[in-house]
């Protein structure tokens, strides 16, 4: 069987946000039967509805595998639930989320899984770093680049370039 690209969205807004961006991706190797292959530049939304809130980091990172979609998504469940919650609190604030807003060009609709990620589309903060690692990209469905969305959504949502981080395989 050969192996499908996925597109994952990483998001943390609690905590040492980078550190929980760079474990999840370490976490992500460690997977059996997936690769990760292309790690965007990191972003961040600063909170302009919720200003309450703290700014979040995101980042896109392609993997290939050969894994099922529902297995994909059971794999980074427990990585969400490994980095995800402080263990003096039961239900500790969320530190990661992983989504897989692209799995090969499958559209699945099922209770568990909606892919491709149903907010995809309109979110800059995950079409501008998707962008980066894939721009000529065109959605199951679409017409248009993953490139010509993200043009569309620039400047939106507080979302602006945070820099790269230290993804070099020493710091992983
Ligand atoms: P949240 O952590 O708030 O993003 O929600 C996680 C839940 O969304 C999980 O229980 C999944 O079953 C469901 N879900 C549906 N589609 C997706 C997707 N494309 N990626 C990740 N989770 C998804």
């Amino acid at each position: 069987m050969s192996d499908i690209m996925a597109f994952l969205g990483l998001g943390s807004n609690v905590g040492d946000r980078q550190s929980y961006l760079q474990r999840a991706v370490r976490a992500l190797m460690d997977v059996n039967d997936l690769r990760v292959v292309m790690l965007s530049p990191v972003y961040e939304t600063v909170p302009v509805g919720y200003v309450d809130q703290p700014p979040f980091l995101n980042a896109v990172v392609a993997v290939q595998t050969r894994l099922s979609a529902i297995r994909l998504l059971a794999e980074t469940a427990a990585i969400e639930t490994s980095l995800g919650r402080r263990r003096s609190i039961v239900w500790g604030p969320r530190t990661i989320d992983i989504d897989i807003l692209l799995f090969g060009d499958q559209v699945i609709a099922t209770p568990e899984l909606t892919v491709p990620h149903p907010r995809l589309r309109e979110r800059a903060f995950v079409l501008l770093p998707l962008a980066e690692i894939a721009p000529d990209l065109v959605l199951p469905g679409g017409n248009m680049t993953v490139r010509a969305l993200a043009e569309q959504v620039a400047g939106r949502d507080g979302v602006q370039p945070f820099g790269k981080l230290a993804w070099g395989c020493g710091e992983l």
